[in-house]
């Protein structure tokens, strides 16, 4: 099913000098998750050899910014390529969603469609366990990658972090503990990765995999940066006192009794470089994509697959979510147009 290019070709050929050098890296992690050797290790937002490569290539099948072949992964996916007016890909229904049990609404980001789908899964036996980022009182905010099998684990991992979370990895902790039936939540570039590797045939790897959320996502922004340097040393918050972190518009850190603003200009100071030559805004390879989208305490979502509606039109008439049409909301519809035309637009500059 691939091209020759991502044929047995050592890792030093294909991902360092195309992808790594090049700065296209994105840090997912997903060639330390496939090598058979362990020749790779995860360090420092990027995969690093640690042992001669064996030269087998399956780091470049499937690494998601080499040799990516989005039209044949969308005929894979969708069993078509997208037309010209698709603008943030293949979609079956747009809707915007809000959960119905308030202590998923006190926890998580926007209307917590995300949570609930994980939770409805979990309590219908769909999956064992969700692949999620969760972050630790010593340093809240920081994302680690987490398999949740529990209704709480899932819960505590509610809420965005907005900083990189290689969750690819956690797939190693769902064959390692033997669950078989794992939704994946995870960044478009994450998405891209799990579906090059179903399209590889990397069979191992992905069936655990039973439906992937995928986020929306701007960019990423560099922990040490944005909340060291700026939110602790330049404001002087206390990343303890912040109840959360949202972006509307503005970055809004809400405190116990006030909400701070970031201008946008200011916060996009601390962004990942490596996000800019990311072109997806809106996952738009998922089974369901969710963003914000400017609204105040609903998900936009993106129902892209038929695994995604079955999953979603049954959490809806289990009453786990209320949902509206889209819309309703032309204004996140129209958000959701602009930003991905401007990643997808902006990508391609940066990699002239
Ligand atoms: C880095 C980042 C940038 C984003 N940028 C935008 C944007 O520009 N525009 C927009 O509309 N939406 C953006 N989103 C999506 C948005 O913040 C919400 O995640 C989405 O609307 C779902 O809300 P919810 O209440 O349904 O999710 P919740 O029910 O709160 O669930 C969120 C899920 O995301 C997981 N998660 C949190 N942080 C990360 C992370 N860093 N990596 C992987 N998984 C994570 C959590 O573990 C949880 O399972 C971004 C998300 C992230 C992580």
């Amino acid at each position: 099913m691939l091209t020759m290019k991502a044929g047995k070709v050592s890792f030093e050929e294909s991902i360092a000098e195309a992808v790594i050098k090049t700065g296209k890296c994105v840090g997912c992690g997903t060639c330390v998750l496939v090598c058979p050797f362990s020749c790779l290790e995860y360090g420092e937002e990027r995969p690093n050899l640690v042992k001669e490569c064996k030269v087998c290539g399956i780091c470049a099948q499937a690494c998601p910014q080499y040799d990516f072949p989005l039209s044949k992964i969308e005929n894979f996916v969708f069993g078509r390529e997208r037309k010209p007016d698709e603008a943030f890909g293949i979609y079956r229904r747009l809707a915007l969603a809000r959960a119905t049990d308030k202590q998923i609404l006190e926890k998580c980001q926007d209307g917590g469609a995300v949570t609930t789908l994980l939770l409805f899964a979990l309590r219908n036996g769909i999956i064992d366990g969700a692949i999620v980022a969760k972050s630790e009182r010593e340093k809240p905010f920081y994302p680690h990658p987490t398999l949740a099998t529990t209704t709480d684990n899932i819960l505590q991992a509610a809420g965005t972090k907005y900083f990189y979370s290689p969750n690819i990895l956690a797939i190693a902790k769902a064959l390692e503990q033997k669950i078989g039936k794992v939704a994946f939540v995870g960044t478009p570039c994450q998405i891209r990765a799990v579906r090059k590797m179903q399209f590889a045939g990397l069979k191992k790897y992905v069936t655990p995999l039973k439906f992937l959320i995928g986020l929306a996502c701007s960019e990423c922004f560099i922990y040490d940066g944005l909340m060291k340097q700026h939110i602790i040393g330049k404001l002087g918050v206390d990343p303890n006192c912040i109840k959360k972190v949202n972006i509307k518009g503005k970055m809004l850190l809400t405190l116990e009794s006030e909400t701070v603003a970031i201008p946008l200009t200011e916060a996009k100071q601390y962004a990942r470089k490596n996000c800019r030559l990311c072109e997806d805004f809106s996952s738009e390879l998922a089974d369901i994509s969710v963003g914000g989208l400017g609204l105040e305490g609903w998900t936009f979502v993106i129902i892209r697959t038929g695994q995604g509606e079955e999953l979603f039109s049954n959490a809806e008439k289990a009453g786990a979510i209320i949902t509206k049409e889209a819309s309703a909301e032309t204004n996140a519809l129209n958000l959701l147009t602009k930003l991905s035309g401007k990643k997808r637009t902006a990508a391609k500059e940066v990699a002239k």
